[in-house]
């Protein structure tokens, strides 16, 4: 999978070449949850009946949600290769949430780690204490 960085070895935020934000994330897959994108009564795409039949589905609560699909359970409306090249096919008329998403955020950069983009950071190491021996 491609990895940008910057000289510095710092991640790009570069959306079109990452997707991660798309895919279900780790902690829903855990337990099943695939309500992740939400579709509001406000968004634009509710007024496209054509997109809310083919990409969206309704929970027993009656609430909507964009349709998962594959094995990273990519938002049905992303086109291309994670990590390498990718478009939202609704991007005029994308839920609120999406709208939301801020590059390069905590959010973004967990999603990125999961989905094999960016490694994890290495862990932390703790301050050595001094022990020593005195009289
Ligand atoms: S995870 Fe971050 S860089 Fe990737 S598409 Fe989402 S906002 Fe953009
Ligand atoms: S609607 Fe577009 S921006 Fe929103 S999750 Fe789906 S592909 Fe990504």
């Amino acid at each position: 999978m491609g990895r940008k960085k910057s000289a510095a070895s710092e991640p790009v935020f570069d959306c079109v070449s990452c997707g991660a934000c798309c895919c279900n994330r780790d902690q829903n897959r855990e337990i099943d949850y695939d309500e992740y994108v939400e579709v509001v009564k406000t968004d634009k795409i509710r007024k496209r009946p054509e997109l809310m039949e083919k990409l969206t589905f309704t929970n027993k609560k009656g609430e909507v949600h964009m349709r998962l699909v594959g094995v990273n359970q990519r938002c049905c409306a992303l086109s291309g290769r994670l990590g390498e090249s990718v478009s939202c096919d609704i991007y005029e008329v994308r839920p609120g949430v999406c709208r939301r998403v801020k590059a390069g955020d905590e959010e973004c950069r967990k999603a990125r780690i999961e989905r094999g983009i960016d490694e994890p950071p290495p862990p932390k190491r703790s301050k050595a204490k001094a022990s020593s021996r005195r009289a």
